[in-house]
């Protein structure tokens, strides 16, 4: 079997994947991301806050991801019933994008940028060595020989695994998620509400297109079983005990089909070993109430090919600049997964929700959370 060379192979062809090849592409390097599925991944994140769109504006791809999207800039919260609390983004407010949607403009335009994608290309064997370049090892016998390897492949990232960094998953187990895509009602159209219960149920209600809305139902894990099995009126039921301004979405929840998504905080030891280096949900996953996770990958894919770009392939000096710029998030990020499970644990109790919420940091981001991290060069 034929064996390849390039400065940076990166495993996984997600939103952090794809924007870091994107941006290493177009400084000149050679880069080949490897997919284990058959094209970008269909199954995603809907929202992307105003921090991650000014990371896409920065490179001039607020346009492209912005053409054709949902632009909202309020999303209203109730408990019990009753209306809590308003946010509002200024500026333009926030995208909604389906995540198929928004990886694959990423995707297409990392063509121009001369990046190869390998998809059906699972990883066999990574090995790193001390200032050697990487090998990998497909499953179809092929080795790619890279200068520096980042694992975008996602949670249970086999690049992690290779490296040997250990991780601690914990799953949000007082609460279980359903999704469905329903047709969009007018009060959908109107505004993005998410209601929660002292019960410990929720609902998010969002348009995704100019038709179709997502509802989230988040419900205590020994009501799922019976909820579901006995179908839709029970649901119903339940629902309209709390939710107060969107019953007109009701009828279209009869039709629903719905689909179970386990949720989890991810945390790791280590965001590198040598030249190797873990990115996105492979370095780090927060509860997606915060809704940051893409707009802190955008940022981290960013700070990574200035760190690989400035070490110009001296390895020695991209060790020391993953250790004193990149290592560094992981106080950013151990801050937004404490404050994801801050809000999923109180998110029963109307008081103790509104003390933990931050609306500085759904508008703005880390830039109102953490300091900047130290500057080595
Ligand atoms: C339910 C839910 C809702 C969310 N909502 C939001 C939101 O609204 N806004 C927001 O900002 N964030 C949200 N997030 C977080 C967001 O989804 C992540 O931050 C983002 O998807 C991270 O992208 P990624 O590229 O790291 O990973 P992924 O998108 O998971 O991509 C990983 C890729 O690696 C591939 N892969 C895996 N293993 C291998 C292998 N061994 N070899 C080759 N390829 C491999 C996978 O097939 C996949 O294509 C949400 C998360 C969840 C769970």
């Amino acid at each position: 079997m034929a064996t390849t060379s390039c400065d940076v192979a990166i495993v996984g062809a997600g939103l952090g994947g794809c924007f870091l090849a994107l941006l290493l592409g177009r400084r000149g390097q050679r880069v080949v991301v490897i997919e284990q599925g058959p094209s970008v991944p269909s199954a995603g994140a809907d929202f992307l806050k105003p921090p991650g769109l000014r990371v896409l504006a920065r490179h001039g791809l607020a346009d492209l991801v912005g053409r054709n999207g949902l632009r909202r800039d309020t999303i209203r919260y109730y408990h019990d019933g009753d209306p809590i609390q308003e946010i509002r983004f200024p500026d333009g407010g926030f995208l909604i994008r389906p995540y198929r949607e928004l990886v694959e403009l990423i995707y297409t335009s990392c063509a121009m940028a001369g990046v190869e994608f390998w998809f059906d290309a699972g990883i066999d064997d990574l090995a790193t060595g001390e200032g050697r370049p990487a090998e990998l090892t497909l499953h179809d016998g092929r080795r790619l020989h890279a200068g520096v390897v980042i694992g975008a492949d996602g949670t249970k990232s086999a690049v992690r695994q290779a490296l040997a960094i250990e991780q601690c998953t914990m799953p949000y187990e007082r609460v279980l998620m359903r999704v469905a895509t329903v047709p969009l009602s007018a009060s959908v159209a109107q505004l993005n509400r998410l209601y929660f219960s002292s019960d410990g149920w929720f609902t998010y209600f969002y348009p995704i297109s100019r038709d179709e809305a997502r509802v989230f139902v988040g419900l205590p894990p020994e009501d799922d079983k019976e909820i579901f099995q006995d179908g839709i009126p029970a649901l119903l039921d339940e629902l309209k005990k709390f939710v107060t301004d969107s019953s007109d979405t009701f009828n279209h929840l009869q039709a629903a089909t719905w689909q179970r998504i386990k949720v989890s905080s991810l945390r790791v030891e280590a965001y590198h070993r040598g030249n190797a280096a873990l990115l996105g949900s492979a370095a780090f996953a927060c509860h997606p109430m915060t809704g940051m996770g893409m707009s802190y990958t955008l940022r981290d894919a960013e700070i990574l090919a200035d760190v690989i770009c400035a070490a110009g392939g001296d390895a020695e000096l991209l060790d020391r600049l993953l250790y004193a710029r990149y290592e560094p998030r992981r106080h950013a990020h151990r801050q937004l997964i404490d404050y994801g499970d801050a809000l999923a644990a109180t998110f029963r109790d109307r008081a103790s929700y509104l003390a933990a919420f931050r609306p500085d940091l759904h508008i703005h981001g880390e830039a109102c959370a953490v300091p900047d991290a130290p500057q080595l060069v």
